[in-house]
């Protein structure tokens, strides 16, 4: 059975470790030099009820990278306002940890590899094309994935931003996104909250070493430092940039909040440059990520495939979606949790078995179906939704599903039948 993952990001990895793990031979296609996609600037896991999504896919046997991002944790257990028992991977390193572990699985790994068309036969994806570098590549399979993610192209950026802010997907160097779902005549889903298309990625990274030494020792000793906003520079920039869902609280607005994920997490989508250096400490601040984080971020958010709560694309009988192409999902750990059933299921498609569809009594398979029956709705399109906060968070903890208790995790895990069924 082959099948063929296409876009290495968190989601991609994970469900190319999960077919790997049910016998497929899988094969793993990202259109840049690295895995990990936007994974390579974030950092932030375990946080709210992330922490309960990773304990119950440890659970289920599908904790693979969590076990990754755990050994290669800077802080464990911080805490950031409205964030407790966080923790932060280390940016800079992870990407070759999570490729290692991908090839002692068999995974067979193609990067610099940008998959352009599809090509179909009575419903079904064939085999994907695309180049590596300046070859013409072609990749067969009995069935595929999409996790191609929702960011980018740059013109996405300048229709729906503030321009390429030239970020780490680095789309001029290796060429803009391509949705398979799209490409399979699959007409996709945008998010919109009013006159808002899609929506600005929420932080950006700055060089630690341009910081001041007390801020960097800050982040050393704690994982964060906390930094008020003088009233006069609060007065000077438009605060509504800073407005992140999970992250709207009070203490966002009158604070620089910065995490130690290797280099310096700004949590703001973007702060002017020129402004910021007037605050204490960031005299010398220099963007990492985005390079124009002064002035703009990422657009992500548009185009997302219809799908079932199996994580099959409607209407293409052998394709499969996960991460952010699988709905308005933010983060690592939801681009894993749903990547992990992504890669499972299509290996049961493979062996001609039924889907499996994770119970609403387990959060993670609560989330995969509330967030696809949101989407249905006009309102529903204009949020977004985590295990970390705002009204998925909510929604967990209404549920009783929120827990911090990996014991406890286990249990419900095991009273669902569930216990190791993606070893
Ligand atoms: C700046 C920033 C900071 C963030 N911080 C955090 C954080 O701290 N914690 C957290 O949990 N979440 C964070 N997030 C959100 C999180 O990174 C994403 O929601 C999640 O990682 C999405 O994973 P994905 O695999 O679905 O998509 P992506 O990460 O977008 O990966 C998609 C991959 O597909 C590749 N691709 C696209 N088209 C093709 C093609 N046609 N052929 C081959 N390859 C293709 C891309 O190059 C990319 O590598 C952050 C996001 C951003 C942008």
């Amino acid at each position: 059975m082959n099948i063929v993952v296409i876009g290495g990001g968190w989601a991609g990895c994970a469900a190319a470790i999960a077919a790997a793990k049910q016998g497929a031979k899988v094969t793993l296609l990202e259109r840049t030099d690295s895995l990990l996609g936007t994974g390579l600037v974030g950092g932030i896991f375990r946080n709210n009820g992330r922490f309960t999504a990773t304990e119950e896919m440890i659970a289920m046997g599908g904790g693979d990278l969590f076990h990754l991002t755990d050994q290669n944790s800077l802080h464990r257990g911080i805490e950031f306002p409205g964030h407790p028992h966080s923790s932060l991977y280390n940016v800079a390193t992870m990407e070759p940890l999570v490729k290692r572990y991908l090839l002692e699985k068999g995974v067979e790994i193609h990067l610099s590899t940008r998959i352009d068309d599809v090509e179909m036969k009575e419903g079904k994806i064939r085999s994907v094309t695309g180049k590596k570098g300046e070859e013409k590549v072609r990749f067969f399979g009995d069935a595929f994935i999409d996790t191609t993610g929702t960011a980018g192209p740059p013109g996405q950026c300048s229709k729906y931003g503030n321009g390429c802010a030239m970020c780490i997907l680095r789309c001029p160097t290796f060429g803009g996104r391509v949705s398979i779902t799209a490409k399979c005549g699959v007409t996709e889903m945008i998010g919109r909250k009013g006159a808002q298309v899609g929506a600005m990625s929420g932080s950006c990274k700055l060089f630690k070493e341009s910081l001041s030494r007390e801020i960097v020792d800050t982040l050393a000793k704690r994982g964060v430092a906390i930094i008020p906003i003088p009233a006069h520079i609060q007065n000077e920039v438009e605060l509504s940039i800073k407005a992140c869902q999970q992250y709207a609280l009070p203490e966002y607005h009158d604070n620089l909040i910065i995490l130690d994920s290797g280099h310096a997490k700004l949590m703001v989508p973007f702060f002017p440059l020129e402004t910021l250096r007037k605050i204490p400490g960031f005299e010398n601040a220099r963007y990492e990520d985005p390079y124009a984080g002064g002035l703009g971020n990422s657009i992500r958010y548009i185009g997302m495939a219809p799908r079932d709560d199996s994580l099959k694309v409607k209407d293409v009988e052998n394709l499969f979606c996960a991460g952010e192409k699988a709905g308005l999902l933010v983060g690592h750990t939801e681009a894993i949790v749903t990547g992990t059933l992504a890669g499972y299921n299509a290996a049961r498609w493979g062996k001609k078995e039924n889907p499996l569809i994770l119970p609403a009594a387990l959060a993670v398979g609560d989330a995969i179906s509330y967030v696809r029956a949101q989407m249905d709705t006009e309102e529903g399109l204009g949020y977004k939704y985590t295990f970390s906060g705002s009204i998925y968070f909510d929604r967990m903890k209404q549920k009783g599903l929120y827990s911090t208790d990996p014991q406890k995790i286990q249990k419900r895990v095991d009273q669902e039948g569930l216990t190791g069924i993606f070893s």
